[in-house]
């Protein structure tokens, strides 16, 4: 939930636990079913890690669920903040949750005038956590920490007037909740320009598969790759799909260009139709371990990426209607 509003995670929830009712069943699930049951979501480094580990839990767990610190950060995608999570909320020990919405609190409750984007203001923020646990109600008191964070010492203005701490808040007696959490300056989000192929052979097209660690590792693709400073568009395609599949393409005609924005960038995707013109497929192992040659009605069976997916309405648009390459 780290990032993710729950709003947006309950209706993955629900259809998730109904096809992995329990950690067996998610470390022996097909990790392309998983991606496409978790499509749509973001950080798909959460669903891979969460693979990995019921697969640790099975094998090194005996399918059990540990419930110590070291055994949890043990596991694939579990830091501090989620084992502190499993440990309170499921088992009821006293473990601390260190959330941005808990930072918020706890720096303007205690008046923690340092950045909390450092590492040192970092180790005073979860000892200092960890000092304030109850004995008891561990479990609600964490969450209560960071709900109090999320529904009235919010970012821009608290409501401290109607706050159940404010009389012990430090912020709040100096007046000071304006300037506190200090955080360091945030750098400009870059942008990129990327291009993609729908490279035609008869009447279907090329999908390669994403290695499956970095970013959106596992997921499916149209081929293609990053402009470089000078390179045109299309000059730029022709280069990435030679070095990442041996192929030479001849680029019909521009499909769409759709703009998305990941957590720390933005970019354009251009898109192009395209017709493989000669080569044999030799994949680049850093950019692509499968492909697929398939028609415009099988995308769906697919896990994408966000920007992919709504090149994907463009080519159901165009080619469903018309019914494949013109
Ligand atoms: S009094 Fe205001 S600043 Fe202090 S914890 Fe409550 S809402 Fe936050």
């Amino acid at each position: 939930m780290q990032q993710t509003q729950v709003t947006t995670v309950e209706s993955y929830f629900h259809r998730f636990i109904r096809q992995y009712p329990n950690v067996q069943s998610l470390a022996e699930a097909d990790l392309h079913h998983l991606m496409k049951v978790w499509e749509g979501l973001g950080y798909y480094s959460r669903a891979r890690h969460l693979h990995a580990a019921a697969q640790e839990i099975v094998s090194r767990f005996h399918g059990v669920f540990p419930d110590n610190l070291d055994d949890l950060l043990s596991l694939p995608g579990i830091g501090r903040y989620t084992a502190g999570a499993i440990l309170s909320i499921a088992f009821e020990k006293p473990a601390p949750i260190l959330d941005g919405n808990a930072v918020r609190v706890l720096t303007r409750v205690f008046h923690i005038t340092d950045n909390i984007d450092k590492a040192f203001t970092q180790n005073i923020l979860w000892k200092l956590a960890e000092q304030i646990l109850p004995e008891k109600n561990v479990r609600s008191f964490n969450q209560a920490v960071m709900e109090l964070g999320a529904l009235i010492c919010k970012p821009g203005k608290p409501d401290c007037s109607i706050c159940p701490i404010s009389s012990i808040c430090r912020a709040n007696e100096l007046h000071l909740q304006a300037m506190i959490p200090l955080r360091s300056p945030r750098k400009p989000v870059p942008h990129y320009d990327v291009t993609a192929g729908i490279i035609w052979r008869a009447d279907r097209f090329l999908i390669t598969l994403r290695p499956p660690k970095g970013l959106l590792g596992g997921l499916w693709e149209f081929p293609g790759g990053k402009v470089k400073p000078g390179e045109t568009l299309e000059t730029c395609l022709k280069r990435e799909i030679l070095e990442e599949l041996n192929l030479r393409i001849h680029i019909k005609s521009h499909l769409v260009s759709v703009g998305h924005a990941y957590t720390h960038f933005k970019i354009t995707l251009h898109v192009f139709e395209c017709q493989c013109q000669a080569g044999r497929i030799r994949m680049n192992p850093d950019a692509a371990t499968d492909f697929q040659w398939i028609t415009a009605s099988l995308l769906d069976q697919y896990a994408f990426p966000g920007a992919d997916r709504k090149v994907i309405v463009a080519i159901q648009r165009k080619h469903l209607i018309r019914g494949g390459p013109e």
